[in-house]
């Protein structure tokens, strides 16, 4: 199958990226690497009348650290990520950016563009929510930006407007006596997560799960104080998905609890300054 006719822009600005999309009348999508739209374009799940190309946006080619967030821009591919030096700032990162799909394809795709598609069982979805990462959206009455319990709405459900552009994501830097945790199944490298979990755990503070792969988008909790046996049981409740042919509701409940529960120590433990 092919993708049904539109027509392709490639602006220059930000400003010109949004005002085309409003040029469209809700009916434009943003092309960034093209790793899900274009699969989604061939088999005509998507028929946008415009594709708003962002891949002249130089303004939004851009990792740097501001205050206590690192800031990603729009055209940050994944793999680029992956390999920057500041992405050790966000040690959540490091654990998790390898996962997503293969090499190849994080080499195309971007940070905001996976988070913008919101896969509920994509990783950087999940790090953004455990993280409470900040996104900024510029849209035609200027930008906004929005924590990520905000941004999350549903599976593949944003608060991208059909008229806005997710201009960058800001991650926490990693404070002093913090610890991270991240895991997934998967039935094949490179293949989506049936389940998984990202943590972070503050020394002598509070601990958070997120969970994704186990509802429509991915589910943060606080599990401050909680010992293996609670947390396993919160962690079973989480998933809410039915099961499919690569693994039963079940199959992914006890998943979700084993990952929990080690992911949580091992936060715990780098949080207290231990081995990870
Ligand atoms: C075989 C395969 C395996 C994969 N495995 C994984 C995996 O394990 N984990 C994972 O997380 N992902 C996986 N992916 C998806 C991949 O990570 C994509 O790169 C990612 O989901 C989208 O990023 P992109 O830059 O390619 O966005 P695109 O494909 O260009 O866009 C995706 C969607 O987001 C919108 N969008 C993109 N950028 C913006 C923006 N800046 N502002 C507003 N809207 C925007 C587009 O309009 C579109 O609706 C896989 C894909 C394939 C084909």
């Amino acid at each position: 199958m092919k993708a049904a006719p539109f027509a392709y822009v490639r602006p220059a600005t930000l400003d010109d990226a949004v005002a085309e999309l409003v040029r469209s009348r809700g009916e434009g999508k943003v092309l960034a690497g093209g790793q899900s739209l274009v699969p989604i374009l061939a088999m005509r799940l998507a028929r946008p009348s415009t594709v708003v190309d962002i891949s002249a946006l130089s303004e939004l080619d851009y990792v740097r650290r501001e205050g206590d967030a690192l800031v990603i821009g729009a055209l940050v591919r994944q793999r680029t990520l992956e390999q920057h030096p500041l992405a050790a700032a966000v040690p959540l990162l490091r654990l998790a950016l390898p996962w997503i799909g293969h090499r190849e394809l994080r080499s195309r795709g971007t940070v905001c563009g996976s988070i913008a598609h919101a896969d509920p069982a994509a990783e950087l979805p999940a790090l953004a929510c455990c993280l409470n990462a900040e996104l900024e959206i510029a849209g035609r009455r200027g930008r906004r930006t929005v924590t990520a319990a905000e941004f999350f709405l549903g599976a593949m459900a944003t608060a991208i407007g059909p008229e806005d552009v997710l201009a960058a994501v800001r991650f926490p830097l990693a404070q002093p006596g913090e610890g991270f945790g991240f895991a997934e199944i998967a039935r094949r490298h490179g293949d989506f997560a049936l389940a998984g979990v990202a943590t972070r755990a503050r020394a002598g503070g509070e601990t958070v799960l997120t969970a994704f792969g186990v509802s429509d988008r991915p589910v943060t909790r606080d599990v401050t104080g909680l010992d293996d046996e609670a947390l396993a049981a919160l962690a079973r409740d989480l998933v809410d998905t039915a099961g499919d042919p690569h693994g039963s509701r079940e199959y992914r409940r006890r998943l979700v609890a084993a990952l929990a529960v080690r992911e949580v120590a091992r936060a715990r433990r780098a949080a207290e300054g231990g081995p990870a």
